[in-house]
C-alpha cells in the first residue's frame, strides 16, 4: 500500500493498472522532441488500457503562458493523443495544473522539514554565485556545499519568523542513487555529485523535481516516460521518493533527437513545431508514424507506414533504442506521402482545398461544378506531392500552359525531332478540334486515330501527344489530365484553364 499523502484517499485502494503523464512546460509551441515524449506515453496507454495523464507543468511563472497551455492541447488533439485526465476534463487527481496545486507542494514540504529531512538556506544569490565558481575553477561540479545544513531548527525557524528570505532545500544522503531505466538499463550516481538542491524558492513556489515528484505519487503515475535531459533530475527524484518514503514509479528515457548534421534538433533544421506541421499539410496520422519510428521499431517485418492503431498495437517499451534518434525531413515527407495516398479522399479535399484558396487557384466561394473540378483535381494530383503545402505549385505546374518556354527546352526539343513528330502533332490537334467535348473516350480514339493515320507507336506516338498537350517531355497522365483541361476551361476559374484542344492547335501552329 502506498503511503503518500495523497489528497484524494478514496484513490488508496492499490490500483495496478498503468498511469502515465505527459507533463509539458506551457513555455513555447510543442515541438518534434516533446510531442514524440508525447507520444510514448500515449502509444504505452492505449496498449496496456491505461491513462494517460496530461499535467500542466507551469511552475515557471515568468516563461509560462496560457496562450501556449491552450495551443500545445490543441495539438494533441490534433495528433489524436487524447488525454483521460487533465486540466480541461479534470479526474480523480486533480487539478492537472501545478499553480493550482501550490497548498499541496507546502504539506509536503512541511513533513519533509518535520522529518529533519530538508532546511531552510539563508544563503544569498551572490553568496552561491562565489561557490559556484569556485567550485568550477577547481575543476568540480558545482553543486551547494551545504553551508545551512549547520543551522540549528529553531533558530532557522526563528530568522524566518523574523521575515528572513530563505529556500528550502533537501539534505542529501550519502552514498550512490541508481535505478534501472527501461530503456537505458542500470545507471547510478554518486550522492557527492548532487548536492542539497532546492524544494521551495525563497517565494514559496515549488522547484521542478519537487513538484514533480509529489504530484507524479499523488497522482499514481507507474511509469515515467520523459526525455533523456531529464535523467540527471530522476537521481534528485528517487532521492526525494526515498525522502517521502513513497513507492517509486519505473522510469523510461527517450534518446534525445538529432538532426542529420548530427546537432540537436533546431528551428534551422526546417519545421520543428507541430503547429507549423500542421499548417504545411502534413497529416497528424503520417507525423505520428514518423514520430513513433524515431527511436523505435515493430517486432515484425520491416513495415514502415502504419497507422495509430497498428502502432498501439505493436508499441512496445522494450523496442525503444537508447541511440539519439535522427529526424530525417525527408523520411517524414516519404511517410507522409504515404498516408496521402491512404487517407479517405474526401477528407483530403477539405484539407488541401484550403491551400489552392490561399493561393488563388480555386474561388472560396465555388459553385458545385467547380468544387468537383476542384475536387477531381486534388484527387489526380495528391499523388504527386509530399505535402498539402506543395499542391498549389503542382496545381499551377500542371494546369499553367506556356508553349514558347516549353518547346524551347531540349529534351522537348528532342521529342519534336523524333521522326514523325510533328504529323502525330499535327494530327492529334486536328482530331481534337473537331470535338466539342474531349473526355477520357475522346482522348482514347483520338490515340487510335493517330496511330492509324500516321503509323508511329510507343513512344514516337506518346511523346508528341504530351508535348502537345502540355508542351513538356514528361508529365502526369494524359488521360486523367485532359479531361480536366476540358472541364477546367469552361469553369469560372481564377486563373484560366485551357483546353487540350486549344493546347495542342496552339503547339501545332508554333510548330507549323
Ligand atoms: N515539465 C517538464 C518538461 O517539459 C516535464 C519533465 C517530466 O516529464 O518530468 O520537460
Amino acid at each position: 500500500m502506498r503511503s503518500f499523502l495523497s489528497p484524494h484517499p478514496q484513490l488508496y485502494t492499490v490500483q495496478m493498472s498503468i498511469r502515465v503523464r505527459f507533463a509539458p512546460s506551457p513555455t513555447g509551441h510543442l515541438h518534434v522532441g516533446n510531442v514524440r515524449t508525447a507520444l510514448y506515453n500515449w502509444l504505452f496507454a492505449r496498449q496496456k488500457s491505461g491513462a494517460f495523464i496530461l499535467r500542466i507543468e507551469d511552475t515557471d511563472l515568468d516563461r509560462s503562458e496560457k496562450r501556449y497551455e491552450e495551443q500545445l492541447m490543441d495539438d494533441l488533439k490534433w495528433l489524436g493523443l487524447s488525454w483521460d485526465e487533465g486540466v480541461d476534463i479534470g479526474g480523480g487527481c486533480g487539478p492537472y495544473r501545478q499553480t493550482d496545486r501550490f497548498d499541496l507542494y507546502t504539506r509536503y514540504a512541511d513533513r519533509l522539514l518535520k522529518a529533519g529531512k530538508a532546511y531552510y538556506c539563508f544563503c544569498s544569490v551572490e553568496e552561491l554565485e562565489r561557490e559556484r565558481e569556485a567550485q568550477l575553477k577547481a575543476g568540480s561540479q558545482p553543486h551547494y556545499q551545504g553551508k545551512c545544513r549547520a543551522i540549528a531548527p529553531e533558530e532557522a525557524g526563528r530568522r524566518r519568523d523574523q521575515g528572513e528570505e530563505a529556500t528550502l532545500r533537501l539534505k542529501i544522503r550519502d552514498g550512490i542513487v541508481g535505478f534501472r531505466d527501461l530503456v537505458f538499463g542500470p545507471l547510478e550516481v554518486d550522492c557527492d555529485v548532487i548536492g542539497d538542491f532546492i524544494l521551495l524558492r525563497s517565494d514559496g513556489s515549488a522547484q521542478y523535481n519537487f513538484a514533480c515528484v509529489v504530484d507524479d505519487a499523488c497522482m499514481q503515475i507507474t511509469h515515467v516516460i520523459r526525455g533523456e535531459g531529464h535523467i540527471s533530475n530522476t537521481y534528485r527524484q528517487i532521492l526525494l521518493y526515498e525522502a517521502l518514503d513513497l513507492s517509486l514509479p519505473q522510469f523510461a528515457h527517450l534518446s534525445t533527437i538529432l538532426g542529420k548534421d548530427g546537432a540537436k534538433l533546431s528551428k534551422r533544421h526546417g519545421a520543428t513545431s507541430i503547429d507549423e506541421f500542421r499548417r504545411r499539410g502534413y497529416l497528424p496520422e503520417a507525423l505520428i508514424n514518423y514520430l513513433t519510428l524515431l527511436g523505435w521499431a515493430p517486432e515484425r517485418d520491416g513495415r514502415e507506414i502504419l497507422t495509430p492503431e497498428e502502432l498501439v498495437e505493436e508499441f512496445s517499451l522494450e523496442r525503444v533504442n537508447r541511440s539519439p534518434a535522427i529526424f530525417d525531413p525527408d523520411k517524414l515527407n516519404w511517410v507522409n506521402r504515404s498516408h496521402l495516398k491512404k487517407a479517405d479522399p474526401t477528407r483530403i479535399v477539405r484539407l488541401a482545398l484550403p491551400h489552392l484558396e490561399e493561393a488563388g487557384l480555386v474561388p472560396k466561394e465555388a459553385d458545385s461544378e467547380t468544387s468537383r473540378w476542384a475536387a477531381d483535381c486534388i484527387g489526380f494530383l495528391i499523388n504527386h506531392v509530399d505535402k498539402l503545402e506543395d499542391l498549389p505549385a503542382e496545381f499551377s505546374r500542371t494546369f499553367s500552359f506556356d508553349p514558347e518556354a516549353g518547346l524551347a527546352a531540349p529534351e522537348v526539343q528532342e521529342v519534336v525531332s523524333q521522326t514523325g513528330a510533328r504529323e502525330v502533332i499535327a494530327a492529334f490537334a486536328d482530331y481534337l478540334n473537331e470535338r466539342d467535348f474531349v473526355d477520357f473516350d475522346v482522348y482514347r480514339e483520338a490515340v487510335n486515330a493517330v496511330k492509324a493515320q500516321t503509323g508511329q507507336k510507343g513512344k514516337n506516338l506518346f511523346h508528341p501527344i504530351r508535348v502537345s498537350v502540355t508542351a513538356q517531355a514528361s508529365g502526369p497522365e494524359l488521360e486523367k489530365l485532359i479531361p480536366l483541361l476540358e472541364r477546367g476551361s469552361r469553369l469560372p476559374l481564377p486563373k484560366k484553364v485551357m483546353s487540350a484542344r486549344d493546347r495542342a492547335r496552339q503547339v501545332k501552329g508554333m510548330l507549323a
